[in-house]
């Protein structure tokens, strides 16, 4: 037996029905192999799986469920939580499973369960083509795509669940299967806005759409202008044409180029843009927020979406501190922004961050039981973190996150975006899925009625 309990004679006989690698405590890449994103996750795996194909997943499943072990499914190893590893279980490692196959002709991709966002927007841009996803290039596509997926195409092109065409999975049993609108439809319902909960997903068949270069970019203004900017960016977006993403951000400006030396680290209230229409049409479409009082850069310019969609990667290195709040939001009322402003004057350190993404025009166009993702009707993904790099920060990141979204839940529509929240227990997660919570439970009592999949946003069987 090992440290942790795990007979080291069959973690060898699950090492040697793979063809990748098994990692354990007291190897010597154990350290690096279970490290997340986020640092103020600390869990020691008894097992990493690092799987090199399907069939790899499919006997780290066997193994896992025989042994009774907790599994957790690691896509880009970005959850918030901490849901990609599993203190004294297993973890299945897809990181090899990052292959990403573009049929141009369909505008469509085949994306591995492992792949992250920058190789699926490496290999779509290639030929002028996307599928919405979110905006750091190192997330997990799987985790990201199977939870909702936001992003700056979501205003024309909808949650990445809304361009999901279908996937493959290894389910609880070990079986292989296939969920489209033909096959397993009831599951294919529930993997896009579910994520983890029905399986381990080892390729995602995605929807493309026609966008190559874009305008985008940052525009900061002054903190004392955000009450205002607040109030005509909560009309503005709204009508804006669908082609304009455009998230509002509080922010600190970072210390570095390309941003202008008398700015770096002061608190701004922001807006990132991303035009992904005509070229010619992005100076009209923003000319009302450049004529907005108390500008202080405007960093819009033409870019390759890739580039725009990677900008904040020196930013937000693996391995700081982070602490997440999120939630839906309808209206953004007078005394909302109040708030905002209250605790933006207090972030606590230079990367800690306020967003609030836009999530209507095709969004919208979705109906509420399509998909299970819970809040059709809500205008904003508004998600509030604390990060830094110095762990001695952890508790007033945490404090500030708290506090700040405490202030503001009383505005908002009730659940929140299972991606950008932290482990918050289950009425959380009922409440996110809202009134589809029901059918998941169910469809999860069908394909995965041991629970075998519980280290993630749990939706748990119906009794
Ligand atoms: C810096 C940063 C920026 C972000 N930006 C955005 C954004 O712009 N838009 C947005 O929507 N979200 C964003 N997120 C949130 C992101 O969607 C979640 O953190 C998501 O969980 C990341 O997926 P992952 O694969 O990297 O996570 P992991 O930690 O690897 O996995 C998390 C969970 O996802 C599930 N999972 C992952 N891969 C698979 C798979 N192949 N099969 C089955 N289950 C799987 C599992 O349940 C697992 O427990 C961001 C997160 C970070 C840290």
């Amino acid at each position: 037996m090992t440290d942790t309990g795990i007979d080291t004679t069959s973690a060898d006989e699950l090492a040697a029905r793979m063809k990748g690698s098994v990692v354990r405590p007291g190897d010597a890449d154990y350290d690096e192999a279970r490290a997340v994103y986020n640092a103020m996750i600390d869990k020691r795996p008894a097992l990493i799986a690092r799987v090199a194909d399907v069939d790899d997943v499919v006997a780290a499943v066997n193994y896992g469920r025989e042994q009774g072990l907790d599994i957790a499914i690691r896509g880009g190893g970005h959850n918030g939580a901490g849901l990609g590893t599993v203190e004294n279980g297993l973890v299945i490692d897809l990181a090899a499973l990052n292959s990403v196959e573009v049929d141009a002709d369909n505008r469509t991709a085949k994306i591995g369960g492992g792949a992250l966002l920058g190789d699926v927007d490496a290999a779509t841009n290639a030929h002028g083509l996307a599928t919405p996803a979110g905006i750091i290039a190192s997330t997990g596509a799987g985790g990201l795509m199977l939870g909702g997926g936001i992003g700056h195409l979501s205003r024309g092109f909808g949650l990445s669940i809304d361009n999901i065409l279908g996937a493959q999975l290894v389910l609880a049993d070990g079986s292989v299967v296939e969920a489209n609108e033909n096959e397993n439809p009831d599951l294919y319902w529930a993997i896009r806005g579910g994520g983890g909960n029905f399986g381990v997903v080892t390729s995602i068949t995605a929807r493309l759409h026609p966008v190559d270069n874009v305008v985008a970019g940052p525009m900061f203004w002054s903190l004392e202008s955000a009450p205002e900017l607040m109030r005509w960016y909560r009309e503005f977006i709204l009508n804006a044409p669908e082609e304009l993403g455009g998230f509002f951000a509080f922010l600190s400006v970072p210390p570095a180029p390309p941003f202008p030396e008398e700015l770096h680290l002061q608190k701004v209230a922001a807006v990132i843009w991303c035009f992904a229409g005509p070229v010619e049409q992005a100076d009209e479409a923003l000319a009302e927020a450049r004529a907005q009082p108390g500008l202080l850069l405007d960093g819009v310019q033409p870019m390759p979406l890739p580039a725009i969609q990677s900008a904040f990667d020196p930013v937000f290195p693996p391995g700081d501190q982070w602490y997440w709040r999120a939630d839906f939001v309808e209206e953004i009322p007078d005394e909302a922004i109040e708030q905002h402003v209250k605790f933006a004057a207090e972030l606590p350190s230079w990367k800690s961050t306020m967003h609030l993404y836009p999530i209507d025009g095709a969004v919208h166009r979705v109906g509420p039981t399509d998909t299970p993702w819970g809040y059709r009707n809500a205008n904003w993904g508004q998600v509030i973190v604390g990060v830094d790099s110095d762990p001695a920060s952890a508790k007033a990141l945490t404090d500030w996150t708290i506090a700040y979204h405490e202030a503001l839940h009383p505005f908002a529509a009730g659940g929140a975006y299972v991606n950008m929240m932290m482990d918050e227990g289950q009425e959380r997660v009922k409440a996110s899925y809202g009134e589809n919570y029901d059918r998941l439970a169910k469809i999860k009592a069908e394909y995965d009625p041991g629970n075998v999949f519980h280290v993630n946003q749990n939706i748990r069987p119906a009794g």
